[in-house]
């Protein structure tokens, strides 16, 4: 049977924190006790706030937690063409349309609407899309196109009619505990945004191409990437892309009880290793056993 394939991938906007320590030591872990592989890949779509010293640190710092990981490193920011083919293939489809609202329109035509009825959110409390892009008629859209700046937005109601009832295997748990086959709900997130005029990409689309290119079989992550499984796996239907195996972890939280955005003095893996803190400590202070023995050397 071929190994199972582990994957963790930060995104170089910050340095890594103990949230980040859980994920990563977590996929080692399970590669290990499965014989599996570990690739780490580098989400750098966003180049505005992704930085070349943040990822020297995540190879730093993940070495010193004692991981090891396959070469080359996938870095999503040199795949930009696998992205693009596959926004060209669902706009082919007629499930991608142009939306040319900036945000700041955008936040206004909700603010508009919440006059009369509250808006629909999605699970990361964002409004949906509010606007009427999608009645554009084909010229002006070619025109604006050419013009102005706009995102590219799947078509939720069209791709669910498509793809029809969708679940995922999760061998985690949810934010409400769900386990087992989980129904997507990709409805929840509205007519998601998949690229921009200068960037062919979206979180969502790149991560399910680099899944899929790289033979992920197992996604560990943490419990904030639970409901966009939903549009991941909506993804994967409409690209006929394989379907990995889901868990998701809980998160590690501030003493305020919020999830950590970036790294602290208290949660920072280079500040904890300036103050002496060794990786075995690490383990323990984000609730891992000490290192599990391989099955098979
Ligand atoms: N790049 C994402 C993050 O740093 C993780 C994506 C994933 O694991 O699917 O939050």
């Amino acid at each position: 049977m071929a190994p199972r394939v582990f994957r963790f991938a930060p995104s170089p906007n910050g340095y890594l924190h103990l949230g980040h320590a859980l994920s990563a030591l977590l996929n080692g872990d399970m590669a290990r006790a499965a014989n599996g592989r570990l690739l780490l890949r580098i989400e750098d779509i966003d180049r505005t706030r992704c930085r070349p010293e943040y990822e020297t640190a995540i190879y730093e710092d993940l070495a010193w937690l004692g991981l090891a990981w396959e070469a080359p490193v996938r870095r999503q920011s040199e795949h930009f063409a696998a992205y693009r083919d596959a926004l060209e293939r669902l706009t082919a489809m007629g499930l991608v349309y142009p939306s040319f609202e900036s945000r700041g329109e955008i936040a206004r035509l909700v603010a508009a609407r919440e006059q009369t009825a509250a808006w629909p959110r999605d699970p990361d409390g964002v409004p949906l899309y509010p606007g009427t892009a999608k009645q554009i008629s084909h010229d002006e859209r070619r025109r604006r196109m050419a013009a102005e700046p706009y995102a590219l937005r799947l078509d939720m109601a069209k791709a669910l009619a498509r793809a029809g009832d969708l679940h995922w295997s999760e061998t985690g748990r949810g934010p409400s505990c769900e386990t087992g086959q989980v129904p997507a709900r990709a409805e929840q997130w509205g007519d998601v945004v998949l690229g921009r005029k200068d960037t062919p990409t979206s979180y969502h689309l790149a991560v399910v191409i680099d899944d899929a290119l790289q033979g992920v079989t197992d996604v560990v992550r943490g419990e904030d990437l639970f409901w966009a499984t939903g549009v991941h796996r909506l993804l994967q239907q409409l690209l006929d892309l394989p379907v990995p195996t889901y868990r998701h972890h809980r998160l590690i939280r501030d003493a305020e009880g919020r999830k950590l955005a970036k790294s602290t003095k208290a949660t920072g893996l280079r500040e904890l290793r300036a103050q002496g803190v060794t990786p075995a400590e690490i383990r323990k202070l984000v609730g891992l056993k000490l290192k599990p023995l391989r099955q098979r050397e």
